[in-house]
C-alpha cells in the first residue's frame, strides 16, 4: 500500500437515521476522523431503543447505552447532526454524492432550556405515537424525558393559533420561534449509510389476533411503554380497558413472523423481547400466571439461552408449543381466550387470560417509506449491502433484523466500508 493510498483523504460520510445503529456508525466515522452528517426524521436520537424500558441481556434502561453516544456527540465536532430532517434525493456516484435534505422546523431554538413553561401554558393536546396513542401530550412537548437533544418541540397544528401565541410568551427565554420555515440543505458526501431501522409491523393486519378490536390485546412495543417508567401509565403494567392488575397473560410468538402472509422471516428478537416482558410482568406481579404460545422458541448464543433457563424456571410461566389460530373477548370481563392447537400433544387449547401481548415482528423501514436513494432490497424490503458497487450501505435493522449488540457490530463494520470509499475514490 502507498502511503497515498494510506492517508485518509477529505471526503464526507452521510448516515440516515439516528437509532443506535445510525448512532454507532457515525460516531465511529467521525472519530476515526471523517466528518459525518446524520439526518434523523424525529425531533430526537435513539430509534427505536429509546422506546425500550429496558435492554437484554443486562436489562439496563435504554439511557444507559445511549447516553454514552450523546456524551461523544457533543465531545466530537466533526459530527453534525439534523432532527426533523430527511434526505429527499440522492445523486451522484461513489465518492461523490449529492444529497438534498429537508428540515422541518421545530418551532424551538437553541435557547431552549427544557424548563417546560411552554407545556404548562399550552391547552392543546395530541395523541403521542412515541407511546403509540396511549396517551395525550402537550402540543408543546419534549419527546420524553432524557432526549437528546434536550430541546422542546412544537406541533406544526397549534402554531397559526391562540395556543401557540400563549406558548410563545409563557416562555422565559425567547426560544419559541413560531416563524420558523423548513429548509433545505445541499450535502455532498462520498459515502452514504442507510440506519433506517425498523418499525412494528401493523398487528391489525393479522384479523384472527384481533388487535385494535380488543383493547387488552397490546403489541410488544406497546408492553415496553406500559413498563416504562416514563410511559404512558408511570411505568405500572395495568390492562388497557379497565386500568386493572393483569393476573394473567398470554404472549403470542411469531405475531406475524414466519408467515407466508405477513413476514416470511424471522424477527430475530421478539422471543427474548417476550422473556425479558416477563420478568417486567414478575417484578411487578409475583403470582401472575403467564402463558407463552410459540412456533419454536429461539434465543441465540450463550447469554440469550441461559437467559431462557432462568425464566423456564419459573412455575408460574407455561410455555405453550402451538401457534394461535384464534381469540375472542369475553363481553363482560374483556378477558382474551387465546385458541391454540398443541402441537406437542395435537389437543386443542383454549386458555383465558386477562391481558394478551402480540410479539409483532420487526418491518424494515424501507419496506414502508420509499428511500430516495438508488439503493437494492430484498422483496420483504431490507437493504441489500452491494460491496463490490461501493458507496452506500445498509447498517443494523436496515438491513437486517437484529438486536442491539448485533446492530452495533454491524453498524461500526458499515463506517469502514464508508470510510473505505473515501480512501480508495
Ligand atoms: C418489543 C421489542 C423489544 C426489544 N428489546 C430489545 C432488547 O431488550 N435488547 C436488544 O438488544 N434489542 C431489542 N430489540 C431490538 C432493537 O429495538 C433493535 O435492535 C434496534 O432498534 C436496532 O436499531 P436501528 O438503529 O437499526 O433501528 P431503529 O431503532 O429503528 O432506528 C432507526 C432510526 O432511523 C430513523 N429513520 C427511519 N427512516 C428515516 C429516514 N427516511 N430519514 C431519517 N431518519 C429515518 C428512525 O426515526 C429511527 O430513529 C427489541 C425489539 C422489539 C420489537
Amino acid at each position: 500500500m502507498t502511503d497515498q493510498n494510506a492517508a485518509p483523504v477529505s471526503g464526507s460520510i452521510l448516515v440516515v437515521g439516528g437509532g443506535i445503529s445510525g448512532l454507532t456508525t457515525a460516531l465511529e466515522a467521525a472519530e476515526a476522523g471523517y466528518e459525518v452528517f446524520l439526518v434523523e426524521k424525529n425531533p430526537y436520537l435513539g430509534g427505536r431503543v429509546s422506546q425500550l424500558n429496558q435492554y437484554f441481556p443486562k436489562l439496563c434502561p435504554p439511557t444507559c447505552g445511549l447516553e454514552i453516544n450523546f456524551r461523544r456527540i457533543k465531545d466530537n465536532p466533526r459530527l453534525k447532526v439534523f432532527t426533523m430532517a430527511e434526505v429527499e434525493k440522492v445523486d451522484g456516484r461513489p465518492g461523490s454524492y449529492t444529497v438534498q435534505v429537508k428540515v422541518k422546523p421545530r418551532y424551538v431554538n437553541e435557547n431552549c432550556t427544557c424548563c417546560g413553561k411552554c407545556a404548562e401554558a399550552c391547552q392543546s393536546e395530541i395523541p403521542s405515537d412515541y407511546d403509540f396513542g396511549m396517551k395525550k401530550v402537550k402540543a408543546a412537548y419534549l419527546p420524553f424525558t432524557m432526549a437528546f437533544p434536550a430541546r422542546y418541540v412544537i406541533d406544526p397544528s397549534i402554531v397559526k393559533t391562540e395556543d401557540g401565541q400563549r406558548v410563545k410568551a409563557a416562555c422565559p427565554y425567547d426560544a419559541v420561534d413560531l416563524e420558523m420555515a423548513p429548509k433545505t440543505l445541499a450535502l455532498n458526501v462520498g459515502a452514504v449509510v442507510w440506519a433506517t431501522g425498523w418499525t412494528p409491523y401493523d398487528a391489525k393486519k393479522m384479523d384472527n389476533l384481533g388487535f385494535g378490536k380488543h383493547k387488552n390485546i397490546v403489541t410488544n412495543m406497546m408492553m415496553e411503554r406500559l413498563a416504562a417508567p416514563n410511559g404512558p401509565t408511570g411505568g405500572k403494567i395495568t390492562r388497557p380497558s379497565d386500568g386493572k392488575a393483569p393476573a394473567s397473560v398470554a404472549f403470542v410468538q411469531c405475531a406475524g413472523s414466519r408467515d407466508e402472509n405477513y413476514l416470511p422471516y424471522c424477527s430475530y428478537i421478539c422471543c427474548m423481547a417476550s422473556l425479558k416482558q416477563v420478568t417486567y410482568l414478575r417484578a411487578q406481579y409475583p403470582d401472575a400466571k403467564i402463558y407463552i404460545f410459540y412456533i419454536d422458541l429461539r434465543a441465540p448464543g450463550y447469554r440469550y439461552e441461559r437467559f431462557y433457563e432462568t425464566i423456564k424456571k419459573d412455575p408460574n410461566v407455561v410455555f405453550v408449543k402451538g401457534k394461535v389460530a384464534a381469540v375472542a373477548e369475553d363481553p363482560i370481563t374483556a378477558n382474551i381466550t387465546v385458541t391454540a392447537e398443541n402441537a406437542v400433544t395435537g389437543a386443542k387449547v383454549q386458555q383465558a387470560v386477562e391481558m394478551v401481548v402480540l410479539a409483532t415482528g420487526m418491518q424494515p423501514t424501507a419496506a414502508v417509506q420509499k428511500l430516495p436513494g438508488a439503493v437494492r432490497t430484498t422483496p420483504d424490503g431490507f437493504i441489500l449491502n452491494d460491496f463490490a458497487a461501493g458507496g452506500m450501505f445498509a447498517a443494523g435493522c436496515a438491513n437486517k433484523p437484529a438486536d442491539v449488540v448485533s446492530s452495533n457490530q454491524n453498524a461500526t463494520g458499515m463506517a469502514l466500508k464508508a470510510i473505505q470509499t473515501l480512501v480508495r475514490r
